[in-house]
């Protein structure tokens, strides 16, 4: 994962990024949707820490936890380049975090939304859609909208 074009440490952007949806919310908006999605975020964090003790790395954009590294590669590679928990992003490596950052901060907000009913959600989507002999991931009304949202 580290070159010699990548930085040292492992936590960069602190504070730098762009404001987003979430960072323009009134105070009170950011600590409910922050306490809402929290379950699913301390989910991703939870992983991120793992990732982090095998060599990975984070970062923070568009006010997003952003985890990158092996542990990823290893869990995730073959299933998909990138996956979101909350207000954390997962991705293989630096590069399926930079393509995949607007797909995911659709999830992100869908997070915000549904809170901790996001993942029971999205998982029922699929397993109706897979008994019926169709693509629960890309007939997902979640993954349908983050698609529409980003093509
Ligand atoms: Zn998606």
């Amino acid at each position: 994962m580290r070159g010699a074009d990548q930085p040292s440490n492992r936590l960069v952007c602190l504070g730098t990024c762009p404001p987003t949806h979430f960072s323009t919310m009134p105070s009170f908006a950011r600590l409910f949707y922050t306490l809402w999605t929290s379950p699913n975020t301390v989910l991703g964090a939870g992983l991120g820490l793992i990732v982090l003790l095998s060599g990975g790395r984070v970062q923070v954009r568009r006010g997003v936890l952003e985890f990158c590294g092996p542990a990823i590669r290893w869990g995730l590679g073959r299933f998909a380049s990138a996956i979101t928990f909350g207000h954390t992003i997962l991705g293989v490596d630096q590069e399926a975090l930079d393509r995949c950052r607007d797909h995911e901060h659709v999830h992100v907000r869908q997070y915000e939304r549904w809170g901790p009913l996001f993942l029971p959600a999205y998982v029922l989507f699929w397993i109706v859609l897979r008994v019926r002999g169709r693509d629960g991931y890309r007939e997902n009304p979640f993954e349908r909208q983050a698609f529409e949202e980003t093509e």
